[in-house]
């Protein structure tokens, strides 16, 4: 399976500075085969990105977008107006969940949407600092796994991505911590598990599971060996160029 980095540029730099930062990663990072290189920018530079864009080596995502494919929708953009800008969508982040108020239903049929018009969604899960503080990781972890994929076919799990991220080890969360990879391998194996007894294991196995929640250079090669993950999901380090290439730089070691 490949190895995926995705960096999430959240609501930072302008159409230009997406420009020239995407321009900077290009120069740096190689096309590897076996690595799939992912940036999320704002959505209004996604279209002027796409144009600059090197698919062999990099890929775009949309953070969000509204599941309806088309209609009066003031505001929104549909994931069916992103087909040919975008392979992947990030959906459910936490962000999402717990400053917009993202449901669980909204989240279900973001991801029916993405699967619907061929773009691969990556389904962020994970517990908040006082969810885990009460015991209730595993109970989190299962809903939003099971209630994000609920739309989803034995058919097409394999055209999803699942994101384990932690609330409370998000940077850009008040006090935030680093997860250590112990408790994240925990996690992982729930996961893993939740998807075998639901889908069967040839097909669980093939979904690739990211970890994200300050991911850095020094940490990530820790985060990639543990059994079962696949990638990272990066914010803050995904905003620096040397950080996020040198992340790369460790997956593809970690990997080879
Ligand atoms: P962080 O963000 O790497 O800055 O912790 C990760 C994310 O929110 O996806």
């Amino acid at each position: 399976m490949k190895t995926y980095v995705v960096g999430n540029w959240k609501m930072n730099f302008t159409v230009g500075e997406s420009s020239i930062f995407l321009n900077k990663l290009l120069h740096k990072v190689p096309a590897y085969r076996d690595i799939e290189v992912v940036v999320a920018p704002s959505a209004v530079a996604l279209q002027p990105l796409s144009l600059q864009l090197d698919r062999r080596k990099i890929r775009l995502a949309v953070q969000n977008f509204y599941y309806r494919d088309f209609g009066a929708y003031t505001g929104e953009v549909s994931v069916n107006q992103l087909r040919g800008l975008v392979d992947y969508a990030i959906v459910g982040h936490s962000e999402r969940r717990h400053i917009f108020n993202e449901s669980d239903k909204d989240i279900r049929q973001k991801v029916a949407a993405a699967v619907r018009n061929g773009i691969t969604p990556i389904l962020c899960i994970g517990e908040t600092a006082d969810e885990r503080t009460f015991g209730e990781t595993a109970d989190v972890i299962r809903d939003q796994l099971l209630g994000g994929l609920s739309e989803v076919s034995k058919e097409d799990i394999d055209k999803i991505i699942v994101a384990y991220e932690p609330v409370w080890a998000i940077s850009s969360t008040a006090g935030a911590k680093m997860a250590q990879p112990d408790d994240i391998s925990e996690v992982i194996k729930l996961i893993r598990s939740t998807l075998k007894s639901t889908y069967g294991k040839e097909i669980a196995d093939e979904v690739p599971v990211l970890y994200g929640g300050s991911v850095n250079p020094s940490n990530a090669g820790a985060y990639l060996t543990i059994p079962g993950v696949n990638g990272l999901l990066v914010g803050g380090a995904g905003l620096i160029a040397d950080q996020f290439t040198d992340i790369i730089e460790v997956a593809k070691r970690v990997q080879s």
